[in-house]
C-alpha cells in the first residue's frame, strides 16, 4: 500500500488524537498532510511540530496570528475560519482521505466538500449523517468517494457484512453500553450533575458524545447513521443494551445466523480499520483476552427512561429536516448543560419543544439544512435564556 495523505479535521479532539496515534504506528502507510483544530491552539501547535503537515487550519480566527508566527518558519501553511475548515481536505494537492472527526454540525460541510472532490472519507462525525443523511448519500452515489465508518458500532457492522449480500440482512443490532445512568430512575436523573454525566463507564470520549451517551440520544443517532451507511430501513435496526461494551454490534441474517465483532472499548481499532480501508493492519496494541469476560449481557433498551431513543424512529419515519432539528437543539442543550445552565433532563425538554415548534420541511435542500440548523439553535437558545 502506498503512503496515504490524510487531512484530519478535528485533530485536537479525542478521535483526532487517536488518529494521530495510528499515523505514528504506521508512518510508512499514513501521513498527516493537513491538521484542523477548533480552538485548542496549544495542542494544534504541538501536533504540527511533531507531524509536520503541509497545512494547519484552525476554526477560531483569533488563533491565526499565533499559529502563523510559530508554524510559518517551519514551512507550514496556516489558515483560519469556517471556509478554510470546510476546504481543508481539498485545498492541498494529493490528499487521499478526509478523516472527519469534528463534533456536531461542523462535520457536514467538510464531508460534502470531500464527496464533491472524490476523496475517501473516514467518518467519525455521525452528526453529518444525522443532519443530512439523505443528501449526503445522494451526493455520494454520484461521486467516486466512499465512506468508511469510524464509529465503533458501524465499524462492527461493516466488518460483519464483509462477504455478505445486502438482501441477506435481516436486522442490524446496535449495542449500547447504556451510559452512566443505565440503572437510574427518571426521578434520580432529575438530580444528576455534569460530573456524573461525564463519567462514562467504558469509553473515554469527548464531552459532547459522552453526554449524548448518558441521554442515549447517541444511540438514536447511531440508528440514523446506520440507516444511511448501510441502506437498511429503520424497522430493521434495533438497539441492544450491552453493559460490557465488548460486542461492538451485530448483524442478523435471513438464515438466523448472527455475526458480531468483538474488541476492547478502544477506538484505535475502528480508526485503524477505517484508515486501512478494511485491510487488517497488524498491531502491538493490547487486544481482547476473551477469557477475561465470563459474562456478556444483553438487554432490551428501556424507552420509558430513555425516550430520546425513540427519536431515531420518529425522525426516520417523518424524514425531511426533523433529525436536523433534533441535532441542533441537542447541541445547544448539551453545551448549556455542560456549562451548568440547565439540568440533565432539560436536554430532552429542549429537544421536544424545538421539534414541536420548528417548521417541517419535507425535501430539504442544502440551504434548508443550513437554515434549519441556524434557526433551531436560535430557538433552543431562547428557551435556555
Ligand atoms: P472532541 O470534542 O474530543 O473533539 C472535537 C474536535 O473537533 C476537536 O478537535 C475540536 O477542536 C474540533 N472542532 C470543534 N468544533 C469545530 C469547528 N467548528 N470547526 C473545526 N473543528 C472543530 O470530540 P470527539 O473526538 O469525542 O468526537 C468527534 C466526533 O466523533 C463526534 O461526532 C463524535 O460523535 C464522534 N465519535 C467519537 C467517539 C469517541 O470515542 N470520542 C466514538 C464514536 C464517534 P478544539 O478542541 O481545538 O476546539
Ligand atoms: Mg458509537
Amino acid at each position: 500500500m502506498r503512503q496515504k495523505q490524510l487531512a484530519i479535521i478535528g485533530s485536537t479532539g479525542s478521535i483526532g488524537v487517536q488518529t494521530l496515534d495510528i499515523i505514528s504506528e504506521y508512518p510508512d502507510l499514513f501521513r498527516a498532510s493537513v491538521l484542523v483544530g477548533g480552538s485548542n491552539v496549544d495542542l494544534l501547535e504541538r501536533q504540527a511540530v511533531t507531524y509536520k503537515p503541509d497545512k494547519v487550519v484552525i476554526a477560531d480566527e483569533k488563533c491565526y496570528s499565533r499559529l502563523h508566527d510559530t508554524l510559518s518558519p517551519l514551512g507550514i501553511e496556516v489558515e483560519a475560519g469556517e471556509k478554510a475548515v470546510a476546504e481543508a481536505a481539498i485545498s492541498v494537492p494529493g490528499i487521499d482521505t478526509a478523516v472527519v472527526a469534528t463534533v456536531g454540525y461542523s462535520g457536514l460541510e467538510p464531508t460534502l466538500k470531500a464527496i464533491e472532490h472524490n476523496k475517501q472519507i473516514a467518518l467519525a462525525n455521525k452528526e453529518t449523517l444525522v443532519v443530512a443523511g439523505e443528501l449526503v448519500t445522494k451526493r455520494l452515489a454520484k461521486s467516486r468517494s466512499t465512506i468508511m465508518p469510524i464509529d465503533s458500532e458501524h465499524s462492527a457492522i461493516y466488518q460483519s457484512l464483509v462477504g455478505e449480500s445486502h438482501d441477506s440482512i435481516r436486522r442490524l443490532l446496535i449495542t449500547a453500553s447504556g451510559g452512566p445512568f443505565r440503572n437510574m430512575t427518571l426521578e434520580q436523573m432529575e438530580h444528576v450533575t455534569v460530573k456524573d454525566a461525564l463519567a462514562h463507564p467504558n469509553w473515554s470520549m469527548g464531552a459532547k458524545i459522552t453526554i449524548d451517551s448518558a441521554t442515549m440520544l447517541n444511540k438514536a443517532f447511531e440508528i440514523i447513521e446506520a440507516r444511511w451507511l448501510f441502506d437498511v430501513t429503520a424497522d430493521k435496526i434495533s438497539a441492544v443494551v450491552h453493559p460490557q461494551s465488548i460486542v461492538h454490534s451485530m448483524v442478523e441474517f435471513v438464515d438466523g445466523s448472527i455475526k458480531a465483532q468483538l474488541g476492547l472499548p478502544d477506538m484505535h481499532l475502528p480508526i485503524r480499520y477505517a484508515l486501512g480501508c478494511a485491510h487488517r493492519l497488524p498491531t502491538q496494541r493490547p487486544g481482547l483476552t476473551i477469557a477475561d469476560y465470563s459474562r456478556l449481557e444483553f438487554f432490551e433498551p428501556d424507552f420509558e427512561r430513555f425516550p430520546l431513543l425513540r427519536l431515531a424512529y420518529h425522525s426516520l419515519e417523518k424524514g425531511g429536516n426533523v433529525a436536523c432539528v433534533i441535532n441542533a437543539a441537542n447541541e445547544i442543550a448539551v453545551a448549556a448543560f455542560l456549562k451548568g445552565a440547565i439540568r440533565f433532563l432539560d436536554i430532552r425538554r429542549i429537544i421536544e419543544k424545538s421539534l414541536e415548534t420548528m417548521p417541517f420541511i419535507d425535501s430539504p435542500t442544502y440551504e434548508d439544512y443550513v437554515n434549519t440548523n441556524a434557526e433551531t439553535r436560535k430557538y433552543a437558545l431562547s428557551l435556555i435564556n
